[in-house]
């Protein structure tokens, strides 16, 4: 029998035609558009048991706050490791090809979940940067290239490696991500006399939503300043402690000398201050336990000890970091419940964009 034109079911069909290569699951498209652009180091969602394991072992590997390793939470359709810079513009090719959001991961320590969820329940890779953990130091100019999956303790091992004077100040746990703690400022024990972490970066590589690989130059100044963590206050905790921790940077002749002046109540004695060089005060202070080595900084299931700390985000800076963001990623490709939104999102009156 013929059809005619008109019938409802050749419509049907026809439309159904259209439909067809959109049913493909995202699992299989961003498989194939990764297998397509060499990329083999990522894992699926599992669909048998047997695959669940090393998905969830490498899901779960970082995940610093327990509430997002629960069951309940959404899991990412795939998690991805490149490992070179040319494998990570195409891992956010591909993401962006299959409609998937994007949760960029280095150390993982983020309180809000920011690397490991999307929290409004779209469809979302974790590309973590874990391979992309290299540091090299040049000691003629006293800069370092840090790759955004290095660790802190893999930075800073990299640094006592090449030399006994140099430092970096930044924060005291070892399996905090560079990456993520230098995007929101990087406190720790030398930044009284040497500032953030941010502070001290003065170049940086940057894999905008197009795939752009851009240099501080490329990326404009305000971007530059937005991704050295904008100038988020830091506040203090307060309490009450019977014994402290308390860090000098100078000879502990120096130390013994203020303290007898400032504090003689205290009775500070000459035993009671260890005298050390700045990557032996990191393992000091970096929550290993008693016998760890500056090795055992690179390590990153090593034990560590959360510590309480405070931030406000953005206060009066927000708007320059919208212009900032508007500039670099005007589609909001990198968005997150934490993100700032581009001003097209904000000019969106149904836009789900969170600030
Ligand atoms: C145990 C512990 C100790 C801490 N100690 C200190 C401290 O001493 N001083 C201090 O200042 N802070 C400290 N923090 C806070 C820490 O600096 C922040 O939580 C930081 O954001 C963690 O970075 P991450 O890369 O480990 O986390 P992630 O969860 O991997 O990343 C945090 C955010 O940064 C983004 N991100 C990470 N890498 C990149 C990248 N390469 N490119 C773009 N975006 C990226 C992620 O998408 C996410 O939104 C600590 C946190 C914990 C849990």
């Amino acid at each position: 029998m013929a059809i005619s034109p008109r019938n409802p079911f050749a419509q049907f069909f026809s439309f159904m035609c259209f439909l067809l290569p959109s049913l493909a699951e995202p699992t299989d498209k961003i498989t194939s558009c990764l297998t397509l652009h060499n990329i083999s180091n990522f894992t699926t969602y599992p669909n048998t048991e047997n695959d669940s394991a090393s998905y969830y072992k490498l899901l779960n590997f970082s995940i610093q706050n327990l509430r997002f390793a629960e069951p309940t939470v959404p899991k990412p359709i795939a998690i991805i490791l490149p490992g070179s810079v040319e494998q990570l513009i195409n891992t956010v090719f591909c993401s962006r090809e299959v409609f998937l959001a994007i949760r960029v991961r280095c150390g993982g320590h983020s309180y809000e979940g920011t690397s490991s969820v999307a929290a409004d329940g779209a469809p979302f890779v974790i590309i973590d940067m874990m391979n992309l953990n290299r540091v090299s130091v040049d000691l003629e100019t006293e800069t370092a290239w840090v790759e955004g999956g290095a660790t802190l303790g893999e930075t800073y091992h990299a640094i006592a490696k090449a030399s006994r004077v140099h430092g970096f100040p930044a924060g005291s746990c070892p399996t905090v991500g560079a990456g993520g703690h230098i995007a929101g400022g990087g406190f720790g024990l030398l930044s009284r006399k040497y500032g953030l972490a941010a502070d001290n970066v003065v170049d940086a590589l940057l894999v905008d939503a197009n795939g752009r690989l851009l240099d501080r130059q490329g990326m404009g100044e305000d971007v530059f300043w937005a991704i050295r963590g904008g100038e988020a206050k830091t506040i203090g905790t307060t309490g009450i402690s019977a014994t402290f921790k308390g860090f000098y940077l100078g000879p502990r002749s120096s130390a013994l000398s203020i303290l007898d002046h400032a504090f003689p109540d205290l009775g500070i004695i000459k035993e009671d201050c260890k005298e050390m060089s700045w990557i032996e005060s990191i393992v000091f202070f970096s929550g290993l336990s008693n016998g760890s080595s500056v090795s055992d900084l690179r390590n990153r299931i090593a034990v560590e000890i959360a510590r309480d700390w405070g931030e406000k985000y953005f206060l009066n800076n927000y708007d320059r970091l919208v212009k900032a963001k508007t500039i670099i990623d005007p589609s909001n490709v990198f968005s997150n419940q934490q993100g700032i939104p581009p001003v097209s999102c904000l000019s969106q009156p149904n836009s789900t964009a969170e600030s």
